[in-house]
């Protein structure tokens, strides 16, 4: 993009475009020291020439033709991870790209990019399951993530977790077999922000204290206690210090940030500083929700956080006209990946996602419902109800004994209608995104 106010400046040569603090003003920086040294790494085997992949038993990476194998060479740094300033010298003398040859599958579908070995036969989008893909070169445009969490979780252990998820439940479709989807599970690098940041805000509010009172009604002849809400405006403050908060990099469309959540904690003392090694053989997404974005995402969390706090340190559950405003500083933060089994597939045109947290085993996603057999099952639960109802009309006439039913019969729908309203909402809840 050219300056606006001259149209004849052009950057000089090795200079990139990089993140502008200031909304109009377009800031150019010296090209980080590109990692064209890196690209030369290899990853054919040394004994047979085979291609080599990052091992999660083995913790390196090795050959599964000869059994050669190498420890990847990367300190594990955990909490105590480098955080960086929102700086832009820390934005720009950061380095981009992955720091080795890599190809990025393009989906014509969902309009998704991941980033996959070099040399990789891969056919399928891993967000929305399509074919419609192709194979291009990668650009070196995002910045490299500086740590990651290594995936713990062995492909193979991923067959019992994911299968005993997907047997949960009897409302699903017989057809949903699980083989399509275990199959599908695929071990991919996700982009996530995490954020450091000191904040303090200040709240004004009306909060209310209730009065009682005893007072004599005349009307009664009787001492009756009142309660009245007495408003006073009151104001405060609270600090809050904020540590690693998570902001994913991926975009909705393209990730369940819903089901993402479900799949949280990751615990970040198994973080280490970043080797394309662990990469070998292994998907990566680069992050498409920028740091100024990720930030503001995490901004709006971190104030309802404030916002809860403020209300803790007010005495009653009485407030009304609440304001706060939040001072943020010592802003910091990370680009990060963590280790996540996905898979996306289609039942009946919709697409469903799966997703497995690579370090933990926890497992969250969609499922189909067979929605006949949840109606059937609400149908069955409320006709007790009905049934005894009809019964009991005619007995009305009678007296007694119809009186007893209808009572029964209302307890009897109120009951079903409970329990199938929870059902009714399990099972929407497995097909939501
Ligand atoms: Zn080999
Ligand atoms: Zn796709």
């Amino acid at each position: 993009m050219q300056n606006n106010l001259h149209p004849s400046w052009t950057p000089p040569q090795d200079f990139i475009q990089v993140e502008s603090q200031v909304t109009g003003v377009v800031v150019y920086a010296p090209r980080p020291e590109s990692a064209e040294q890196d690209q030369a790494r290899s990853y054919a085997c040394p004994n047979c020439g085979a291609n080599i992949a990052y091992d999660v038993a083995a913790g390196g990476v090795a050959c599964e033709y000869c059994g050669y194998s190498a420890p990847v060479q990367a300190k594990q740094v955990g909490k105590s991870a480098e955080n960086f300033e929102f700086t832009l010298e820390a934005i720009a003398q950061s380095s981009q790209g992955w720091g080795v040859q890599r190809q990025i599958l393009h989906c014509d579908s969902c309009g998704g990019d991941i980033s996959i070995p070099d040399g990789t036969l891969t056919a399928t989008c891993p967000f929305c399951a399509s074919h419609q893909v192709n194979v291009v070169a990668s650009v070196e445009e995002t910045l490299r993530p500086r740590f990651l969490v290594p995936f713990k979780i062995t492909p193979q252990q991923t067959r019992s977790l994911a299968g005993e998820w997907l047997g949960k439940g009897w409302y699903h479709p017989k057809e949903l077999s699980a083989n399509t989807v275990l199959q599908r599970l695929t071990g991919v690098y996700l982009p996530f922000w995490t954020f450091n940041t000191r904040v303090r805000a200040r709240w004004r509010a009306q909060v209310g204290y209730e009065r009682t009172s005893r007072q004599y009604n005349a009307r009664t002849k009787r001492w009756e206690t009142r309660t009245k809400i007495v408003w006073r405006w009151e104001d405060g403050h609270v600090r809050l210090n904020i540590e690693d908060h998570l902001v994913s990099g991926s975009a909705n469309r393209h990730i369940s940030h819903q089901i993402l959540n479900r799949l949280l904690p990751f615990h970040l003392n198994a973080l280490v500083a970043y080797e394309p090694d662990y990469l070998a053989g292994w998907q990566a997404q680069a992050y498409e929700t920028t740091l100024t974005e990720a930030w503001e995402i995490g901004k709006r969390a971190i104030r309802e956080q404030a916002k809860k706090a403020c209300h803790r340190d007010i005495p009653t559950s009485h407030v009304r006209n609440f304001s706060m405003s939040a001072d943020f500083t010592d802003e910091a933060w990370r680009y990060i990946l963590m280790p996540v089994y996905l898979a996306a597939y289609q039942f009946e045109d919709q697409i469903y996602q799966v997703m497995l947290n690579g370090q933990t085993g926890v497992v969250a996603g969609q499922k189909p419902v067979a929605w006949l057999k949840v109606w059937l099952v609400i149908a069955a639960l409320l006709a007790p109800g009905v049934f005894l109802g009809l019964i009991g009309l005619p007995l009305l006439m009678v007296g007694g004994i119809g009186v007893i039913s209808i009572g029964l019969s209302i307890i009897l729908f109120v009951v079903g209608v409970i329990i199938s309203f929870m059902l009714y909402n399990q099972a929407r809840q497995s097909e939501a995104k």
